[in-house]
């Protein structure tokens, strides 16, 4: 299916890798022969599953530069040139955009926005100098089809979706390649308790979008939707007048997080993000 020989060898660097979409993606990575260094704010599950799939673990939060800086020259001191870097880390609060604590916005801003900047800048002038490299952004759908009920997220993955456009304009005429991911709903612990809240939403597992991951990285596109069938919906939606995207989003219930997201369910996700935002 793939090309196996492409990634052998390969250094790449993945935040928020100890559990989730970032996990699925070190093991896919692995099995293409690359080298795979997982950061994470939660360094004793990073720990254990990198002992588990032959990744190596490192601490970051990448909230802080310092850190950030830290574990790209760890996996560079430890694996040797950097290839590839895997903006993953983030976290989507659900609820009413009033009811949201200043906190709690500030820390999406903090690590889906402002940590895939600092990512980017720091590991870009590596790949430059080795003339060739990859910067993989996890965004979302989201930062494509405002979602009622996570507005600042939405407002955050639009924003690296515009980051990576931009900073992929820069360096059109370099070797680096960029690429955009936005996954609809995902089967992670992110989503719990969202079952009745996005019925219409496609969902995918965490291996599907690992899957679209090895695949820019071994045929690089800016953008890729997982479903990928939803980049073209995207593009359709588009072109319809807003009243036409208003009625389509109003039949499709796309308010569902506001109005049926199981609180219950959904609890221990939103403790440990609630946590990060302390
Ligand atoms: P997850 O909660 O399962 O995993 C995220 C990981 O990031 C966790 O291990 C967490 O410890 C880590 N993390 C959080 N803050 C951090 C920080 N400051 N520094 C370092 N690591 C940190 O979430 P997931 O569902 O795997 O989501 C991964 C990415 O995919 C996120 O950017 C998310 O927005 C995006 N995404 C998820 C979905 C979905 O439905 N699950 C859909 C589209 C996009």
């Amino acid at each position: 299916m793939y090309k196996k020989q492409k990634l052998k060898g390969k250094v790449i660097a993945i935040t928020g890798a100890a559990r989730g979409i970032g996990l699925a993606t070190a093991e896919a990575l692995i099995q293409q022969g690359a080298q795979v260094s997982i950061g994470d704010i939660d360094l004793e599950l990073a720990q254990r599953e990198a002992q588990r799939i032959g990744a190596q673990a490192f601490y970051v939060d990448v909230r802080d530069r310092n850190s950030f800086s830290q574990f790209i020259h760890n996996t560079i001191q430890y694996y040797g040139s950097l290839y590839s870097l895997i903006n993953n880390a983030g976290i989507m609060p659900m609820g009413a955009f009033l009811d949201e604590e200043p906190a709690l916005a500030d820390a999406q801003i903090d690590i889906n926005f402002r940590g895939v900047i600092y990512g980017m800048q720091l590991a870009l002038p590596e790949l430059l100098k080795n003339g060739v490299g990859h910067i993989v952004n996890i965004a979302s759908l989201a930062g494509r089809f405002a979602l009622p009920g996570s507005a600042v997220y939405s407002g955050t993955k639009f924003a690296v979706v515009g980051l990576t456009e931009a900073v992929a304009g820069e360096y059109r005429n370099s070797k680096i390649q960029f690429t955009a991911i936005m996954p609809s709903k995902v089967l992670t612990e992110l989503t719990t308790g969202t079952d009745q809240a996005s019925k219409t939403i496609p969902s995918v597992t965490p291996q599907q979008v690992a899957h679209a991951v090895v695949s820019a990285l071994l045929k690089p596109q800016l953008f890729i939707a997982v479903p990928d069938y939803l980049q073209s919906v995207h593009r359709a939606y588009g072109l319809l007048p807003q009243w036409a995207q208003r009625g389509a989003r109003r039949m499709l219930g796309d308010d569902g997080i506001l109005t049926k997201l199981d609180h219950q369910a959904h609890s221990g996700y939103a403790n440990r993000i609630n946590e990060l935002a302390k």
